[in-house]
């Protein structure tokens, strides 16, 4: 995780948002590779392994770890060859900085889009199991909810995986307003919120009212 993305943190937790606390193990440059990221409210902490920030069950905070795994979450499907090109249209960004999630397998998207988009980092939420992070890219596992604060992504992609709840509405949470929400998958409805815009080649794209 890079370590600028702290302050984007929010336990996935039902409860008032506050900043989450990071204690630092290993580095690499800028990037956080293990360490721990405490919630000051509920007191759970999450761990950072292989530099994969891990909010998957209840945490190990004063109620313990109610289960570290048996996650519900569907096997990746690979994505449509979309082109990184038709994706960077499509999110309709200007100038680097700020984030963009990735949701799924829309995650591998990461390293085509990093390429034409510079000063952009972004935030692969439940990455296909082969994804790694890179300088470019933070990776964050979940079950219930993107832990994200709300309203802090330029962009959001769901993947093919991720068209259903609670992702799709997640997301929408996260994106800033008047930003492109894009949806890799045709035959599921945008949520609510956001207004359709366009179609084309199995993805749909929108923009958060
Ligand atoms: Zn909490």
């Amino acid at each position: 995780m890079h370590i600028e993305l702290t302050e984007m943190l929010r336990c996935p937790v039902p409860h008032q948002d506050e900043f989450l606390v990071l204690s630092t193990g290993e580095m690499s440059g800028r990037m956080v590779l293990s360490g721990v990221v405490g919630c000051p409210v509920c007191h759970r902490e999450y761990e950072i392994v292989n530099g994969v920030v891990d909010f998957r069950g209840r945490g190990t905070g004063h109620e313990g770890r109610v289960s570290g795994s048996g996650s519900t979450r569907p096997p990746s499907l690979a994505p449509r060859p979309v082109e990184a090109q038709t994706l960077q249209a499509l999110l309709d960004l200007s100038g680097p900085g700020g984030f963009v999630v990735l949701l799924g397998a829309a995650t591998r998207h990461a390293v085509g889009l990093a390429a034409l988009m510079g000063g952009i980092h972004f935030i692969g939420v439940n990455p296909p199991a082969d994804a790694e992070e890179l300088p470019i890219l933070s990776l964050l596992k979940t079950d219930t909810g993107i832990p994200l604060r709300q309203a802090m992504a330029r962009g959001v992609v769901v993947g093919p995986d991720a068209a259903m709840a609670p992702w799709l509405a997640e997301a929408h949470r996260v994106l800033l307003r008047g930003r492109r929400y894009v949806l890799e998958h045709d035959a599921v409805a945008l949520p609510e919120g956001v207004t359709r815009l366009a179609a084309a080649e199995g993805l749909v794209v929108g923009e958060k009212r």
